[in-house]
């Protein structure tokens, strides 16, 4: 590509609104623009990037027996009644009517869509497994929409879904795909974690997610430091506290005077935030209100509390009014001694003996409370986050948090969709059955702001090959003056060209510091520079994107190709 043909608008100036670096770099290199919230436009520096990692994503794809069909963006509302989901969704999902007034969203994913297809043409075993997979553009009204095309509303997915006769064929097939997306991530060039994750809304069992690792990640990581135990922090499941001391201390009710806070009353009483027990009161979707006690240093773990029965879905933070005309105090004075509503207490909670907790009065506190003495025995469950140092749930090291940026997701559904949507088809001996399902994501367009994060420095972007803008770039010195160089730079551009390699040649006719700032900005791997004063001497200079310092190389196509093998 001649970059004098080719739309380029590079700023110096960090825009204001971009809080991370790739957001800030992407806009900075042109890569994108903003059309909206959520909404951008992949300027085309950009979209050669985007179309490298949709490359490699459908390469790998292929390799693993997934074959590619495309599904339209805006999808019929009764597909979505049929599972049900039609109802569950919230303010995500982006709903319209037709001129006849039909219900359609636009596909936050395509469960019921491929499942409707699969209903019409899948009718026997001997036509399983099968996965599907496209790459689309998806719409999430998503609450905070942020970091550019990191978390967008419009975005580019690659979804996949596989049906099999059994749950085997179900297992083998999230290996290939878990496989699959190990390609993908090692030939993105980066640094990445897989994590057990929580199924969230979408059902099912297994699942687990790719983690970009980078400080700017959203979510928080546990991993081990010594084993292989890694999960999100919302599905990291904590390590059984061990048994609870006996109680030594007798109760006794302490004046805490305005202290609302754990560390308020720790400091006031000179207790570890350990040795304090609070307690939540959460309101379930059913209304029903549910007490949860924690540690002091503990948080509540929102994925955990919905999976538990007696809270479930949907439940949100008791209101202060309903709490305290329920507890007779306010929410900083709440404790399990005389609670008037049963307690369910986090394992950690329920193994701290001689606890310091509110009296159920305004400004008042107990010492010394025990469990099963004081108050009953709580029933007990993990609905903790895990922290720092805990002990790794599979016995292996302490856990360690990272911060990652979710790559992909894979899944193991089971039947929940093929059950919902009726979907069968004739076994062997001729007997209908309800086939397994998977499903799998890449996000294609946040992985390039995701790459970003991982690899720049202070000049730019630093593009691994595989999915560079350009694989190199040619900087011709004084292309207007100099014979020389002209002939030199258009010889080495129609060869590189000849011999397949994805190359740029910066003939705008800029300075070469402007030239020199943009490539880096750009983030194209190697630079071959072509001046008098090297050509002179029969030589370019070469410079590896991730280098110091350049290199003087023989000026000929064959010592520029040897160094792009290299
Ligand atoms: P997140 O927790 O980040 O919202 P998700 O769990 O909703 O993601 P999935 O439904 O598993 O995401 O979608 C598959 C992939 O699509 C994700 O792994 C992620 O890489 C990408 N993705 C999801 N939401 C967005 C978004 N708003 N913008 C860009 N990419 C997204
Ligand atoms: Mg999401």
């Amino acid at each position: 590509m001649r970059l004098s043909r080719f739309p380029l608008a590079t700023a110096k100036e960090t825009p204001a609104d971009a809080e991370v670096v790739s957001h800030q770099l992407m806009q900075r290199a042109g890569f994108i623009r903003k059309l909206g919230s959520g909404l951008y436009t992949w300027m085309p520096i950009g979209l050669r990037v985007l179309r490298n990692i949709e490359r490699i994503v459908r390469e790998e794809m292929n390799r693993a027996g997934a074959v590619e069909l495309l599904m339209p963006s805006i999808q019929p509302a009764e597909l979505w009644q049929q599972s049900g989901r039609w109802a569950q969704m919230g303010a995500e999902m982006l709903r319209l009517k037709d001129r006849h007034g039909n219900d359609f969203c636009y596909g936050p994913t395509h469960e019921e869509v491929i499942v409707h297809h699969v209903k019409q043409d899948v009718r026997s075993y001997k036509q399983l497994p099968v996965n599907y997979y496209q790459i689309q553009t998806k719409f999430r009204d998503e609450r905070r929409p942020r970091f550019g095309v990191m978390r967008a509303r419009e975005f580019l997915m690659k979804d996949a879904y596989s049906f099999h006769v059994d749950e085997a064929g179900l297992a083998a097939e999230y290996e290939g795909m878990r496989a699959a997306y190990t390609r993908v991530f090692e030939r993105l060039g980066i640094d990445y974690r897989i994590v057990q994750a929580d199924a969230g809304n979408i059902g099912g069992n297994r699942s687990e997610e790719f983690h970009v690792l980078a400080g700017s990640g959203e979510d928080l990581l546990a991993v081990s430091d010594s084993g292989p135990y890694a999960a999100n922090v919302e599905a990291a499941t904590c390590a059984a506290s061990g048994p609870r001391p006996a109680a030594t201390a007798a109760m006794s009710e302490v004046a805490t005077p305005g202290q609302k806070t754990c560390e308020q009353v720790s400091a006031f009483l000179e207790v570890p935030l350990t040795g304090k027990v609070k307690l939540l009161v959460l309101r379930t979707a059913t209304g029903e209100l549910c007490a949860v006690a924690l540690r002091g240093d503990h948080q509540l773990n929102e994925v955990k509390a919905a999976r538990h029965p007696a809270i479930g879905p949907g439940f949100r933070l008791a209101d202060p009014e309903e709490v305290s005309t329920v507890f007779g105090c306010e929410v900083g004075y709440l404790g399990p001694v005389r609670s008037p509503i049963p307690v369910i207490a986090d394992h950690a909670a329920a193994a701290v003996a001689d606890f310091v907790c509110g009296a159920n009065r305004n400004d008042h506190h107990l010492q010394g409370a025990n469990w099963g003495r004081d108050c009953a025995e709580p029933e007990v469950a993990d609905l903790r986050n895990v922290v720092e140092g805990d002990p790794s749930p599979d016995g292996v090291g302490q856990i360690r948090f990272y911060r990652g940026i979710e790559g992909g997701h894979i899944f193991q559904l089971g039947r929940k969709y093929t059950e919902a949507m009726g979907l069968t088809v004739l076994d062997e001996q001729g007997q209908s059955l309800v086939p397994w399902m998977g499903c799998y994501g890449i996000g294609v367009s946040r992985l390039a702001a995701a790459i970003i994060e991982q690899r720049h420095d202070a000049q730019g972007m630093v593009w691994p090959v595989s999915v560079a803008p350009f694989s190199v770039i040619l900087c011709p010195i004084g292309l207007d003056k100099s014979e020389a160089v002209r002939e030199a730079a258009t010889a080495l551009y129609e060869g590189l060209l000849a011999a397949g390699v994805d190359v740029a040649l910066d003939d705008r006719g800029l300075r070469p510091g402007a030239m020199f700032a943009d490539a880096e900005l750009i983030g194209i791997p190697l630079r071959v520079t072509i001046g008098d004063k090297a050509l002179a001497d029969q030589q370019f200079e070469f410079k590896r994107r991730d280098a110091a310092e350049a290199e003087r190389i023989p000026a000929t196509l064959d010592a520029v190709l040897e160094r792009l093998r290299a």
